[in-house]
């Protein structure tokens, strides 16, 4: 049988997140026999995407749901959703707007970069982006302003990869849109709380099937039910080349089912023992200060970070990152902070046997280079 291996393709431990350049999630042996099951036979899709939608809603709490590629997608269709409404011409001409508002208002510091660029998700549905702000501050009158006859929506990116000082909170930006008369759509794709943005007043939200979730690649669209008809509309149009197979559509309600009926305390106490192996493993570190600490974004996720002295150590975060992806199993640490001298480790996906091997893989790279020295 194929393999990684048979295909010279290295296994490699991540420590880094739920990060798409490593292949998202190591899937729960249950997602992946309801996958391998829903593979092997024929279903009328229309059929199998209408009662998909009707039980990821349930399970989050929201009127609607449609199942996407990811979150990606998701942004994509939400726009195309707000921009066409519920009429099919519209959605054929995609992405061409000829009549209708197109203007997508973000805020400066939510224009940002997970792989691609949030912006370009807008164009391609035939959105216009307008930005709202500068860079580290948005006011209330700048995000007012921005909006006008020409607005179809505002979308709100919630993420550790955007601005988090000196944006408008999303019950800002939904007061402002409601005044406006505008819909909010948010990309949620790596928070944990599926109930939350809809709760707060958002049209649509859209989150990633491969983060939190810990589905197969994929994603999921929630929201009212005329506007997730809006968006499942656009799967004859633009939404076509994002078309989700039979088997992703019950890999993520597969995953979905576990997340939300899930063992949430379980799993903090797995990953509070990982913390525990990986601090006292990496303690007394030379000309390093360890510290566990709370995601940036304020999401439910401690990590371990590591702060080094690079002028003591004689050498840099970023060196011990290189030397780690060079490590036989290669070993991927949490990058973001790299240029601060700062590494982090990310309990989520890492197993129990995994954790030694990091933590002896850290040990060794610092004797050899301060013996380097
Ligand atoms: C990961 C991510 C996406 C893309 O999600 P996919 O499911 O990989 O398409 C979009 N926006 C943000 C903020 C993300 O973090």
């Amino acid at each position: 049988m194929i393999s990684y291996q048979s295909l010279g393709v290295k296994q490699v431990i991540n420590a880094s997140g739920r990060m798409t350049a490593l292949g998202g999630t190591a899937l729960h042996p249950d997602v992946i026999a309801a996958m391998a099951e829903a593979a092997q036979t024929n279903v009328d899709m229309e059929e199998l995407k209408h009662r998909a939608g009707e039980l990821a809603a349930r399970l989050v709490g929201a009127e609607a749901a449609m199942v996407t590629t990811g979150a990606a997608a998701g942004i994509c269709i939400m726009v195309a959703a707000v921009l066409t409404g519920g009429d099919p011409y519209r959605v054929r001409r995609l992405p061409d707007v000829d009549r209708g508002p197109s203007e997508v208002v973000l805020q400066l510091g939510h224009a940002v970069d997970f792989g691609a660029p949030v912006e370009q998700m807008i164009r391609l549905a035939g959105g216009r982006p307008v930005l709202a702000g500068t860079a580290n501050h948005v006011t209330e009158a700048d995000l007012e302003g921005a909006i006008g006859e020409r607005t179809a929506a505002v979308v709100f990116v919630q993420s550790h990869h955007a601005v988090q000082k000196g944006m408008l909170g999303l019950p800002e930006v939904i007061a402002i849109a409601r005044r406006k008369q505008v819909p909010v759509l948010v990309d949620a794709a790596a928070e944990e709380d599926l109930r939350r943005y809809l709760a707060m007043g958002a049209d649509l939200v859209a989150y990633s099937g491969g983060k939190a979730i810990e589905g197969p690649t994929s994603g999921v669209i929630v929201g009212g039910q005329d506007r997730i008809r809006a968006c499942r509309m656009q799967e004859s149009g633009i939404a076509r080349p994002m078309k989700v197979g039979k088997e992703t559509i019950m890999g993520l309600l597969a995953a979905l089912e576990r997340y939300t009926g899930g063992d949430a305390e379980a799993e903090r106490v797995r990953q509070r023992r990982l913390i525990d192996g990986l601090t006292a493993g990496l303690n007394g570190l030379p000309h390093t200060r360890l510290e566990v600490r709370q995601d940036e974004a304020g999401r439910e996720i401690w990590r371990v970070h590591l702060a080094l002295d690079e002028a003591a150590l004689g050498f840099t975060a970023v060196d011990l990152l290189g030397d780690l992806r060079r490590w036989d199993p290669p070993i991927h640490l949490r990058s973001h902070w790299a240029n601060t001298g700062v590494v982090a480790i990310d309990p989520r996906p890492i197993g129990e046997r995994a954790m030694p091997v990091i933590v002896d893989a850290i040990r060794a790279i610092f004797d050899r280079r301060r013996k380097g020295r």
